[in-house]
C-alpha cells in the first residue's frame, strides 16, 4: 500500500484501519454512489419530504450558537439553479470544513423551514476542496463516485478515490482470472474494465455491467469455496450404505406388514396417512443418497406444514435398520422437547430386534439431551448413546459437547431455523466417527422451519444439496388472513373465537412479545389469559403455555388442549413450531407487528391442518411502513416461499447471512435479491469449474483470490490434489 504515491506511514495506518492491507481490498471499496456530472443537479428541483443528494458550491457559511447553547453552523449552498440552507448542529469543524468555494454532496431529506428549503445534519462528500487546485476533476471524468467516507480514519471519499484511481493506473491491464469462455457465455465484461467501469467510469452507462461482473466474481468465489469444500469432503468421507428399499415407501397405511420388515416398511404400514407424491419423491432422493457409498448432505425446505417431520422421521428409521442411532438437533430446549413427544408417539409400538433382551426385542429408545437435563439422567443417556441402547437422541447444543460419543451415529437431522452453522454440523458428523477416527460419516438432514428464497439458499446452504417439498397434504385450506388495524376489527376475531369454540373447535392467542426474561413473558402471558377470562373471551375454557412451565405441566396443557378440555391456548410463541391440533381453526395474534414474517408464518400454521375453515387475525394498530409490508403479505399469501421473498427484500441479505459469515465477508456489491440470475450462473460456473479441475491446479488466478477470503489451514485443505 505504502507504494502508492500519497500514502505514507500515516494513511497506511488509517488505511489498515479501515481493513484495507492490499491493492485488492482498496479495489473492492466500491462507491456508495455517483454524481453524474454530465447532468446538473438542479437544486430549485428538489422535493421537500424526500431524501436528496444535492451537489453545489458552498457560497456562504457561518455560525451562532442556539437559545440551548448548541453551535449551529449555516451552510448557504447553490448550484447554477437555486440554493438551498444546510445546518448542522454541535459540529463546529463543519465551518472550516465547509469554507466558500468548496463543492460538496450534501445528503439527506429536504425540509421546510420558515418558508426555505433546508438540509439538517446531512452526510457530505467533499468533492473540490477551497482551493481546487489539487483537487483535479478531470481527472476523475464527468461521473463522480462517492466512496464511504470515513471520519474515524480521518479519510475523505475523494482521497480514498485518488488511492483507487492511482492503483488502477498504475496497475495497467489486469490479469482475468475468469476463464474467457464463461465470460462470453455470461456476457461479462473482462475484469480491467470492470474496475475501470465501477470507479473510474466515463458515463454512468459503463457502471452497471463493471458491477455485474463484480457482483458476479462475489458470488463466484463464495460457490467456489463451497464446491471445493464438497468436493474435499466427498473425498475424505466414509459414509454408510443404510438399508433403505424404495418399495418400502410406497406401502398402503393400514396394511399389515411382518415384525419382521423393516422399520421404514412397519413405520409407514402403520401410520396414519399415505406419504403425498411430493413426501415420496423427497424420500427417494433421500433413500438414494443414504444407500450410496457418499455421506448425505441434503437441505430440505417445505412451506409450513408440507409434513417434513415424516420424511425426518423415515430417514431416522432407515438408520435404525441399519443398527445405527440417529440423532435430532433442534435449535432451542422447548423446540427439542417438543420434538422429543411428537416422535415418541409416532414411533410408539415400533420395536428392534436386540437379542440382549428377553423375547429378542425391545421398544425403540426415544432420548432427551438439553441443558436442562441433569445428572444421573444424562449419565444415563450418555451411556445408553455409547453402548447402542439409545436409537434417537434429541437435543439442543448440548448434543454437541465432547462427552456426547455414540456407539454408531448413522443419521443426523437438525431442525434449522437459519441458527446452526456451518462448524456446528460439522462437529456433529464427526461423531460419527468416534474417538480414533475409525467410525463413519453419518447422513446429514437439514431442515428450515420456513422455507428461505432458493438463491439465498444457495448462498447460506450451499455447501448442501437441496431438496424442496413443493405440495401440502391434500385437503387444506388456506387460512382466512386479517390484520386487525383498529380496535372494532379486533372485536370481529374475539367474536370469530367464540363462535368457533361454540362449535367445537379450538383457538390459540399468541401474546406480545415482551422484552426482558423469558420469566417476564410468562407473566405476560398469564395476565393476558386473566384479562381475556374478564372481558372478550369469558365463559370459555381458557389454558396457558409457556417456556418457562415444567415440562410435565406444558403436556398436561396440551394434552388438555388437544382433548377439547380445554377451548383456548393463551401461549408464547412456543406454540410456533410442532404444535398440532386439526381442531384448532382460530388464532389471533396480538400486536402482529412485533413479529418477523416468517415467524407469523410459522405461527399461522398451526391452525388450518385439519379439513375445517380457518382464521387468522393478527391484531395491530402500528402505521410504520415496515409493519404495512409484512402484515400485508400475510394477509394477501399463505404461501411460504413466495413471503420469503418478500422477507428477504426488506430485511436484505445481512440478517440471512447474519452471523453465518465468518470471517471476512465477500460479499460487497452483490445483492441476494436484485442479483438472483447471478447466484444461480455463478453456483453453475463454479460446478464447472471444480468439475473439470478439483482442486484449482489450472486456475491459478482464482485459488489465489480464493486464498484471501480462507486461512492458511483451510486452504492447505481445499487446495490439495
Ligand atoms: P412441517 O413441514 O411444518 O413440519 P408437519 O410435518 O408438522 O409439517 O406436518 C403438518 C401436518 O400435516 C401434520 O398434521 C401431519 O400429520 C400432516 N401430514 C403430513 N403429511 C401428510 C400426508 N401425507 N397426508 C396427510 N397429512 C399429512
Ligand atoms: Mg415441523
Amino acid at each position: 500500500m505504502s507504494q502508492l504515491r500519497h500514502v505514507g506511514e500515516k494513511r497506511t495506518a488509517a488505511l489498515t484501519s479501515l481493513g484495507i492491507e492490499s491493492v485488492f481490498d482498496l479495489l473492492t471499496i466500491y462507491p456508495r454512489r455517483f454524481i453524474d456530472r454530465t447532468k446538473r443537479v438542479d437544486l430549485s428541483d428538489l422535493t421537500v419530504g424526500e431524501e436528496a443528494a444535492v451537489f453545489g458550491e458552498v457560497r456562504k457559511v457561518s455560525s451562532r450558537r442556539t437559545k440551548q447553547g448548541k453551535v449551529m453552523v449555516e451552510v448557504t449552498v447553490s448550484d447554477d439553479g437555486g440554493s438551498i440552507k444546510v445546518v448542522f448542529f454541535n459540529q463546529a469543524w463543519r465551518e472550516r470544513q465547509l469554507a466558500a468555494g468548496v463543492q460538496a454532496l450534501f445528503f439527506a431529506k429536504v425540509t421546510e423551514y420558515m418558508g426555505q428549503r433546508q438540509m439538517t445534519n446531512p452526510v457530505v462528500d467533499v468533492i473540490v476542496g477551497p482551493s481546487g487546485e489539487e483537487r483535479d476533476v478531470s481527472r476523475i471524468g464527468r461521473v463522480v463516485p462517492i466512496y464511504p467516507a470515513s471520519g474515524k480514519a480521518g479519510l475523505t471519499s475523494w482521497e480514498i478515490g485518488g488511492f483507487i484511481d492511482e492503483s488502477l493506473r498504475r496497475a495497467g491491464p489486469l490479469l482475468d482470472p475468469l476463464p474467457k469462455s464463461v465470460r462470453d457465455e455470461l456476457g461479462l465484461v473482462e475484469r480491467t474494465q470492470s474496475y475501470w467501469g465501477i470507479h473510474l467510469p466515463n458515463e454512468i452507462e459503463d457502471v452497471a455491467p463493471a458491477r455485474r461482473r463484480l457482483a458476479f466474481d462475489e458470488f463466484l468465489r463464495l460457490q467456489l469455496l463451497l464446491a471445493l469444500r464438497r468436493r474435499r469432503l466427498e473425498e475424505s468421507s466414509a459414509g454408510i450404505r443404510h438399508p433403505f428399499a424404495l418399495d418400502d415407501l410406497d406401502v398402503e397405511p393400514g396394511s399389515l406388514s411382518s415384525p419382521s420388515s423393516s422399520l421404514v416398511r412397519r413405520f409407514l404400514a402403520g401410520h396414519r396417512f399415505a406419504l403425498t407424491g411430493a413426501q415420496r419423491r423427497v424420500l427417494e432422493e433421500i433413500a438414494r443418497d443414504m444407500t450410496s457409498a457418499l455421506p448425505m448432505h441434503r437441505l430440505l425446505q417445505g412451506d409450513v406444514g408440507s409434513g417434513k417431520t415424516i420424511v425426518a422421521l423415515t430417514a431416522l428409521l432407515a438408520a435404525i435398520d441399519g443398527g445405527r442411532q440417529g440423532a435430532l438437533l433442534a435449535p432451542t430446549e422447548v423446540l427439542a422437547e417438543q420434538h422429543l413427544a411428537s416422535l415418541r408417539s409416532d414411533l410408539q409400538g415400533l420395536t428392534k430386534s436386540d437379542p440382549s433382551v428377553l423375547g429378542g426385542e425391545r421398544p425403540l429408545s426415544i432420548q432427551l439431551l438439553t441443558g436442562r437435563v441433569k445428572s444421573r439422567e444424562r449419565q444415563l443417556v450418555l451411556d445408553g448413546l455409547r453402548n447402542g441402547s439409545v436409537d434417537v437422541v434429541v437435543g439442543t447444543h448440548a448434543l454437541l459437547t465432547d462427552d456426547v460419543r455414540f456407539k454408531a451415529l448413522g443419521a443426523i437431522v437438525i431442525d434449522e431455523q437459519h441458527r446452526f452453522g456451518v462448524e456446528q454440523r460439522a462437529a456433529l458428523r464427526a461423531k460419527g466417527r468416534g474417538d480414533d477416527g475409525s467410525g463413519r460419516d453419518p447422513d446429514l438432514l437439514v431442515m428450515t422451519a420456513t422455507p428461505i428464497p432458493r438463491t439465498a439458499a444457495m448462498v447460506v446452504f450451499g455447501d448442501l444439496d437441496m431438496t424442496v417439498i413443493t405440495e401440502l397434504p391434500p385437503g387444506r385450506i388456506a387460512v382466512d388472513t386479517h390484520w386487525a388495524r383498529a380496535p372494532l376489527d379486533g372485536e370481529v376475531a374475539w367474536a370469530r373465537v367464540r363462535q368457533e369454540v361454540a362449535s367445537g373447535h379450538r383457538a390459540f392467542v399468541v401474546c406480545p412479545l415482551v422484552e426482558g426474561s423469558e420469566r417476564v413473558q410468562a407473566t405476560s402471558v398469564t395476565e393476558e389469559a386473566q384479562r381475556l377470562a374478564a372481558a372478550e373471551l369469558t365463559g370459555l375454557r381458557i389454558g396457558v403455555l409457556h417456556g418457562q412451565m415444567r415440562t410435565a405441566d406444558k403436556e398436561t396443557v396440551m394434552a388438555d388442549f388437544r382433548a377439547g378440555r380445554l377451548d383456548v391456548l393463551v401461549a408464547t410463541t412456543v406454540i410456533e413450531v410442532g404444535v398440532d391440533v386439526p381442531e384448532a381453526t382460530v388464532m389471533v395474534i396480538e400486536d402482529a407487528d412485533r413479529f418477523g414474517i416468517a415467524q407469523l408464518h410459522q405461527l399461522r400454521g398451526r391452525v388450518g391442518r385439519g379439513s375445517d375453515r380457518s382464521w387468522c387475525y393478527l391484531l395491530s394498530e402500528s402505521d410504520s411502513p415496515e409493519a404495512d409490508i409484512r402484515l400485508s403479505a400475510l394477509e394477501r399469501s399463505t404461501d411460504g416461499f413466495e413471503l420469503a421473498d418478500v422477507d428477504l427484500e426488506l430485511r436484505g441479505e445481512g440478517t440471512i447471512l447474519g452471523a453465518r459469515q465468518k470471517g471476512r465477508s465477500d460479499l460487497k456489491l452483490a445483492r441476494l435479491t436484485s442479483d438472483r440470475n447471478l447466484v444461480t450462473q455463478a453456483r453453475e460456473a463454479a460446478e464447472h469449474i471444480v468439475g473439470a479441475d478439483p482442486a484449482l491446479a489450472d486456475h491459478p488466478l482464482l485459488a489465489d483470490e480464493l486464498r484471501i477470503f480462507i486461512d492458511d489451514d483451510e486452504a492447505a485443505f481445499l487446495f490439495k490434489s
